[in-house]
C-alpha cells in the first residue's frame, strides 16, 4: 500500500472513530416506516394499509401476496412514487421521498423505478415497439440502431417477436401486459415493481417472464418487488410478504 493509501486508511478510520462519517454498511434501498394509506370515499374513510414497515435491500426478489383489497396495489403504488401515503414514511436510496421536489420525483421514477401496472398503461395510439422505445428513449441516448436491437430484442424474450407493430387494441390482454413487462425491464431500473405480472399469461408465457427477471435480479442485482398469487412465480422468489387487510402478517427470506 503506498503511503497516500495508507494515510487515507487512517484518517478514514479516525473520522470513523469520532463517528464524523458513517461505518461504510450497504444502504437499504427502499425503507417504509409506519406507511397508512387511508382513501376517502364521500364521508368513509377506507383504511388500505393501516401501518407498514418494511426494509428493502438491493437485489431481493420479493413477492407480496394477499386476497383482493389487502392494499398490494395501493402498496407498490407508494413503493413507486405514484400515490403518497396518508401518514409515514418512505425512503428511497436513503433520501426521504417526501422531501423530493415534483421534478426529483419524476426523475427518480423515470432512471430508478420500472413499474408493471395491473391495467399495463400503454400508450393507445403507439405501437408495441413505440411503447416500449418511448421508456426507454427518455433514458438512453446510444445511437438508434442500439436502441432499435435493445427494443426488438427485449421484445422477442418477451415473446412477441412478429407483433411489434401493433398498437394495444390489437394486441391480447396476455400481450399487452408482455409489452407492458418489456417497457418495464428495457430500462435495466435498479428497482421493478409489477402488480400481478404474469396474471394474464399462459404458463409458458409466465416462465418466459419470470426467467427474465431472475436473469436481470442475478445478473444486474435488479431488485424486484411484485404482487402475485402465481404459485410459479412464488416459487423463484427469495422472500414473501403477506398481506392482509393492509397489514404485512407475514415476511419471510428463503434461499
Ligand atoms: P389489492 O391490490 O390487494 O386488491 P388495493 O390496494 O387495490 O388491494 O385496495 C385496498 C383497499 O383500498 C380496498 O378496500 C380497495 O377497495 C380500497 N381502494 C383502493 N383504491 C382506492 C381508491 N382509489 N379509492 C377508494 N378506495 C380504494
Ligand atoms: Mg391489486
Amino acid at each position: 500500500m503506498c503511503s497516500l493509501d495508507k494515510y487515507l486508511k487512517y484518517k478514514k478510520e479516525s473520522l470513523m472513530h469520532l463517528n464524523l462519517i458513517k461505518e461504510e454498511k450497504q444502504m437499504a434501498l427502499l425503507e417504509l416506516k409506519k406507511v397508512k394509506k387511508i382513501y376517502q370515499q364521500g364521508k368513509i374513510e377506507v383504511p388500505a394499509l393501516r401501518g407498514i414497515d418494511l426494509t428493502v435491500e438491493p437485489g431481493e426478489f420479493t413477492t407480496i401476496f394477499g386476497p383482493s383489497g389487502s392494499g398490494k396495489t395501493t402498496l407498490l403504488n407508494m413503493i413507486g412514487c405514484l400515490d403518497t401515503p396518508t401518514e409515514g414514511e418512505i425512503r428511497l436510496n436513503d433520501k426521504k421521498v417526501s422531501d423530493l421536489s415534483r421534478k426529483e420525483l419524476a426523475m427518480t421514477r423515470r432512471y430508478n423505478i420500472g413499474f408493471v401496472f395491473q391495467s399495463y398503461n400503454l400508450i393507445p395510439v403507439l405501437t408495441a415497439y413505440e411503447n416500449v422505445e418511448f421508456a426507454i428513449r427518455l433514458i438512453d441516448h446510444s445511437s438508434e440502431l442500439q436502441i432499435k436491437e435493445k427494443v426488438l430484442k427485449m421484445l422477442a424474450e418477451v415473446g412477441l417477436k412478429g407483433l411489434e407493430s401493433r398498437r394495444p387494441n390489437e394486441l391480447s390482454g396476455g400481450e399487452k401486459q408482455r409489452v407492458a413487462i418489456a417497457r418495464a425491464l428495457v430500462k435495466e431500473p435498479k428497482l421493478i415493481l409489477a402488480d400481478e405480472p404474469t396474471a394474464n399469461l399462459d404458463s409458458e408465457n409466465a416462465a418466459g417472464v419470470v426467467d427474465i427477471m431472475r436473469k436481470m435480479n442475478k445478473e444486474l442485482n435488479t431488485t424486484f418487488i411484485f404482487s402475485t398469487h402465481d404459485p410459479m412465480v412464488m416459487k423463484y422468489a427469495n422472500r414473501y410478504i403477506n398481506l392482509k387487510d393492509g397489514m404485512i402478517t407475514a415476511d419471510e427470506r428463503r434461499g
